[in-house]
């Protein structure tokens, strides 16, 4: 194929990750089925098996502290992020326009993050997420070098929300600054 329909393929085709396009069918598939899932505030939170809808309490938390605390990205994550996915993934988290999905990975047992940092590493990806949301929007599309250019922008942004948050130490221990 020529190269320049190759990188207009490329650049009109967002979900040129079939893996990303699976997962989304399968979590929406499975949360229809497990009916595990709460509404806050016109987000609907999911919580796929294992996890149990008492999983999302710190997912609520999250929002309710980035409410509080940043009205700006709040108003992003309210506007991007129409449903929360709580589930095992290898990525932390991810995000896709269709559905306005964000996916959060179950934060490890209390063991290893208290219980205050669970709450802040969620708010700190759900602004990620929604950060992404935002691009991809303005964007409507994504070739390669976008998207690394998109995941600077929401590491930038989520990090600028962490900052905000005490005890700067323990983020910074845990991977979000
Ligand atoms: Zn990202």
């Amino acid at each position: 194929m020529h190269t320049a329909l190759q990188v207009a393929i490329r650049r009109y085709c967002r979900l040129s990750v079939p893996n990303e396009l699976v997962q989304l069918v399968s979590l929406t598939v499975a949360s229809l089925l497990t009916k595990q899932s709460i509404k806050h505030r016109g987000i609907t939170l999911i919580a796929l098996p294992p996890y149990r809808v008492d999983s999302l309490i710190q997912v609520v938390t999250a929002l309710e502290l980035l409410e509080r605390t940043d009205d700006r990205r709040y108003r992003r994550v309210q506007r991007f992020v129409k449903r929360i996915v709580l589930c095992d993934s290898r990525l932390q988290a991810f995000y896709s326009l269709i559905g306005r999905i964000c996916g959060l990975t179950k934060t490890p047992p209390p063991s290893k993050y208290a219980d205050q940092l669970v709450v802040y590493r969620y708010a700190a990806l759900l602004v990620h997420e929604a950060t992404h949301g935002l691009v991809l929007a303005k964007a409507h599309c994504c070739t390669s070098g976008l998207s690394e250019r998109a995941e600077k922008i929401c590491t930038a942004e989520h990090k600028r929300y962490a900052r905000k948050l005490p005890p700067k130490g323990d983020l910074e221990r845990r991977g979000l600054e």
